[in-house]
């Protein structure tokens, strides 16, 4: 038998093509030539993600065998003792994406091969239309609809609605403002004017964003009902996820959850109970490929289909990943999609195109996609403090984003 193929290096990329901060990992082998690619986007803490890469990943990981992909998950898992927070699942998913691109392209193999094939030639997306009345929000809708997308998620004035009127107490600190109460009535009324014109055929999506009060956003999914959401989205925080039995009780809107998710435990309960119809972690941010094919494994077993996160601060590696999992997996619900700059296609040769509302992967070995690392250079992660996050309810204090 040869000598294995190991991990020689595990080097770091940050940069920022768009708005948000991008944390890729390259992981590069004893093999002349070649090496991995993963995302370890936690955009909000990027430079901690970098540090736990190339502080403690890194040492732990040089002159490791590249093909034992489950055996370096785990042990990469429990190695510093205390698990399952943002900051290391990140690191230790964009050292497991680059794994799986290290093994489909030694396989001369797509990812998607290797996880047991395809089961669709492409996945189905939803994208995001926004704004400030009602009226404009249908406009957007209308231009995706004719650039022939059938989901479409609908948003106005941002997450949670900035526009709402509200009387702030004196002194009231800067923030992200929102009014919950006037959030919800403002939304149940764009969705009824923007079903009303689009008619039934076209697949609508909202997401709360976790900014109502528990019993409220079960108030919401009773109201939204009679829209028929293709599904609800975040509508409470994982704080709150024993109050989804309450929500699955009380109506029929058809619920998706885990973007923020981190720990099985936040998973387990709602697909074993089958409270939730989509599960949506950020694959990066629950660890990787590795986790992502053993919760779908699982779901399936229970009737809960699969909406990965796929945001902007996903990278574009994190985005080529997502599509590798929805080609195979037998449960894929639905996509979220970002549509990335001309920029972004330049910096990431491979990123997934999509076409009649369809997103496909190539064929190329591994996840298919690349980075040029001297365009990737010339557009370096900007030193920001987070402002939508720093969010306030109309008395000023501070609330989950
Ligand atoms: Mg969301």
């Amino acid at each position: 038998m040869s000598a294995p193929v190991t991990i020689k290096d595990v080097q770091v990329i940050l940069t920022q093509p768009s708005n948000s901060r991008l944390a890729i990992v390259k992981v590069i082998t004893s093999e002349d030539g070649l090496y991995g690619l993963g995302c370890a986007t936690f955009t909000q803490r990027i430079f901690a993600v970098a540090t736990a890469i190339e502080r403690h990943l890194k040492p732990f990981l040089i002159g490791r065998d590249v093909d034992r992909i489950e055996e370096i998950w785990n042990m990469s898992m429990v190695h510093g003792y205390w698990r399952n927070g943002p900051v290391l699942n990140n690191a230790i998913s964009g050292v497991d994406q680059a794994l799986w691109d290290i093994k489909g392209k030694r396989a001369n193999m797509p990812v998607y091969q290797l996880l047991g094939g395809k089961s669709r030639e492409a996945a189905h997306v939803y994208v995001h239309a926004d704004g400030r009345t009602k009226e404009e929000v249908l406009d957007n809708v209308q231009k995706y609809i004719d650039q022939k997308y059938r989901y479409i998620r609908v948003q106005m004035g941002g997450y949670g609605g900035k526009d709402s009127p509200m009387v702030k107490p004196k002194n009231a600190p800067e923030g992200a403002y929102f009014d919950p109460r006037d959030y919800a009535r403002r939304m149940l009324d764009m969705i009824a004017y923007v079903r009303e014109n689009v008619g039934e055929s076209i697949e609508l999506l909202h997401d709360i964003h976790e900014r109502l009060q528990p019993i409220h956003a079960v108030q919401f999914a009773k109201d939204v009902e009679q829209y028929k959401l293709f599904f609800l989205e975040d509508s409470l925080a994982p704080e709150d996820i024993h109050w989804f039995k309450v929500m699955r009780q009380q109506c029929a809107t058809p619920i998706a959850m885990g973007e923020l998710f981190n720990n099985p435990h936040e998973w387990q309960m709602l697909i074993q109970e089958r409270l939730i119809d989509y599960i949506r972690m950020h694959i990066s941010q629950m660890g990787g490929i590795t986790p992502a094919r053993n919760v779908s494994i699982f779901a399936n077993m229970y009737g809960v289909r699969t909406a990965w996160h796929g945001p902007g601060d996903t990278s574009p590696v994190g985005h080529a990943a997502n599509l590798h999992l929805d080609v195979w997996h037998p449960n894929f619900g639905i996509q979220e999609w970002y549509r990335p700059t001309e920029l972004e296609y330049e910096m990431f040769p491979g990123l997934p195109t999509i076409e009649d509302g369809y997103l496909y992967a190539n064929d190329n070995p591994g996840l298919g996609i690349d980075i040029d690392e001297d365009l990737a250079a010339r557009y370096p992660c900007e030193d920001i403090i987070e402002q939508w996050t720093q969010t306030r309810l109309p008395d000023g204090s501070p609330t989950r984003p």
